[in-house]
């Protein structure tokens, strides 16, 4: 079988862990988390990194942090993962959906226009404005963009959003990290921004992620509130009611690995999109997903439509080669299927029935991706 998407571990990794184990330092203490903490960081250019231990908690901290509560209703795509959906369902928040784009399968930014424009009104509280959904008075807590597949969303539209409604931008860019847009990184734009090391990610820690903000506060109080919100270890004095979503040591040291090689291993997904874009243009009804001229995704998971997807999956996977469809829709999950969803043409229910990953690991053989290639050549040639 040909992986969809697997780790590449080559450099370092065996030799931090070992380090870990043979110092004993394999928890919460230690220097690895500190030094991923930093090579993140500087990497991204975000000011301040702080280390969960998965995506959805570094979600979570991320929307706790700002202030999100059941009294607000915060913005999703309709389109994403479940994790994003989960994370804002912990604080208690409403949540509305939005479509997504048929080009670029981001977040329809001009739903949200629309949408904002028609429910709600903007209020100037204490020099600040803030914005509230006119029927219930709640307050539109924050807006979560979902980098999908790494591809940029409408970020400039976003930021005016942002500012114009007082709603601050929470970055679901769990699959962006390596992703820039003139030069500056995805999550690095909002009030925080998120990556993800799951396993299937671009690099990983077998389960971990990272919180990137600017703001020293928003930074200061995620560390804390992820590690038990500990004043005093001594005393075990802790102030308020933290989580326990630090990341040990030993997945930290795997990180650390992992991003020394980040550099090789993005300059190899980005051959993989390449080929596959050229190999297989024109064949069929292959569409891709387009990207804004202005960025420079990451390549992560190769990713295109076709109205014979489902056919087409079990074509491929019957002959060793793993692929997948898009997640299921959010509003067609029993437990978000209430959801007030904003849409004009469905298109994320489009996508979700038109769309195929097919494998893109790192460390893809040159000879598998031929394989891949001729059997979808194959597929259409029939
Ligand atoms: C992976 C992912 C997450 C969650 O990250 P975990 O580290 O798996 O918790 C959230 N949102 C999206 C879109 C993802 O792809």
């Amino acid at each position: 079988m040909i992986p969809l998407s697997v780790p590449k571990i080559s450099g370092n990794e065996w030799k931090y862990v070992k380090d870990c184990l043979d110092t004993g330092w394999i928890s919460s203490a230690g220097e690895y988390v500190n030094k991923f903490e930093l090579a993140i960081k500087d990497y991204t250019g975000s000011k301040y990194a702080i280390a969960c231990i998965n995506g959805t908690a570094g979600l979570h901290i991320s929307l706790n942090l700002a202030n999100i509560g059941s009294d607000d209703i915060v913005i999703a795509p309709n389109l994403t993962f479940v994790a994003t959906l989960n994370s804002i369902s912990y604080t208690g928040a409403q949540i509305i959906l939005i479509d997504a784009l048929n080009d670029s399968w981001q977040i329809d930014v001009n739903l949200i226009q629309k949408w904002l424009e028609k429910n709600t009104e903007t209020k100037i509280i204490k020099g600040k404005p803030a914005t509230f959904q006119k029927s219930s008075g709640k307050k539109i807590g924050a807006i979560v963009p979902v980098y999908v597949l790494g591809g940029f969303v409408e970020i400039d539209k976003l930021l005016e959003i942002s500012s114009k409604y007082g709603i601050p931008l929470i970055e679901d860019s769990t699959e962006a990290l390596g992703s820039f847009k003139n030069k500056k990184h995805a999550g690095t734009f909002g009030l925080t921004g998120v990556i993800s090391f799951n396993g299937n990610k671009i690099i990983s820690t077998g389960g971990g992620g990272m919180i990137l903000t600017d703001n020293k506060e928003i930074a200061i109080k995620a560390k804390h509130i992820s590690t038990t919100a500990k004043k005093d270890s001594l005393h075990y004095f802790h102030d308020e009611i933290g989580y326990n979503y630090r990341l040990v040591n030993i997945l930290a040291a795997i990180g650390l690995g992992q991003i020394e090689n980040f550099n090789t291993i993005l300059k190899r997904k980005k051959e993989i999109d390449f080929i596959y874009r050229n190999e297989l243009n024109g064949i069929g009804d292959i569409k891709f997903q387009k990207n804004s001229p202005s960025s420079n995704p990451n390549c992560w998971l190769f990713t295109f439509r076709t109205k014979t997807m489902s056919k087409l999956l079990n074509y491929l996977n019957s002959n060793g080669i793993q692929s997948r469809p898009f997640w299921t829709p959010m509003n067609r999950l029993p437990m978000y299927s209430k959801l007030n969803y904003i849409s004009e043409y469905d298109y994320s229910n489009q996508l979700y029935e038109q769309c195929i990953s097919i494998p893109s690991s790192s460390n893809l053989k040159q000879s598998d991706q031929e394989m891949v290639v001729s059997a979808i050549k194959n597929f259409y040639n029939k």
